[in-house]
């Protein structure tokens, strides 16, 4: 199993029908597909990306499957998804890093992907899951994915943390999730 799947089988133990739930880091589209089968017709999925490309592959990759509908797919910063999201989502996924095959200058950094995992879990309703793949082999990966180690196990009472207890040895990706158990 991957760690892509591995995520993606931690947010459908959660993720329902009719829910609302984000695409933080759209790239290709592949996650953002996912949430969209699992929300339905009745569910909204709002997903970010910084770069135009990315939002012509997933507009096409939806397209396809008829599932573009209820997708609001925006070039935006996810630093920026308190503006846009309503609260009370269900699974928001992170994909940390660069497009693969793209520009490898254009990736996700710290400050902005910690204040958007900040306004995640506040946009998290009580059960809702944040899911982050760190990615690490890139320049600025490993000092990215120890930040957002430290920050989501900082995380109080309100979320059940599932993560490595500190920084794995090497460049392998690691997933973190959040759960949201109380208000
Ligand atoms: N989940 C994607 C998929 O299924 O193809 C892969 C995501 S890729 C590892 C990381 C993506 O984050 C890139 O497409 C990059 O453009 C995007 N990104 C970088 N900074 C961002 C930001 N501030 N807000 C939203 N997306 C950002």
């Amino acid at each position: 199993m991957t760690i892509s799947d591995e995520a993606k089988e931690q947010v459908a133990q959660v993720l329902k029908l009719g829910d609302t739930a984000v695409d933080a880091t759209m790239g290709n589209g592949w996650d953002t597909l996912f949430l969209a089968e699992r929300v339905g017709s009745e569910g909204a999925v709002f997903a970010f990306d910084v770069q135009r490309s990315a939002l012509t592959a997933t507009e096409k990759r939806l397209r396809k499957v008829g599932l573009l509908g209820n997708c609001e797919l925006l070039l935006r910063g996810h630093e920026e998804m308190q503006a846009v999201v309503p609260a009370g989502v269900g699974a928001i996924m992170f994909n940390l890093g660069y497009l693969p095959y793209a520009d490898r200058e254009i990736v996700t950094r710290p400050d902005t992907t910690l204040k958007a995992l900040q306004a995640a879990i506040s946009l998290l309703r009580v059960g809702g899951i944040l899911s982050v793949i760190c990615y690490r082999g890139h320049p600025g990966g490993q000092e990215e994915a120890k930040e957002v180690l430290h920050w989501g196990r900082s995380q109080g009472a309100a979320f059940c943390v599932q993560s490595p207890d500190e920084l794995p040895s090497g460049e392998s990706p690691f997933l973190l999730t959040l759960q949201r158990i109380k208000e």
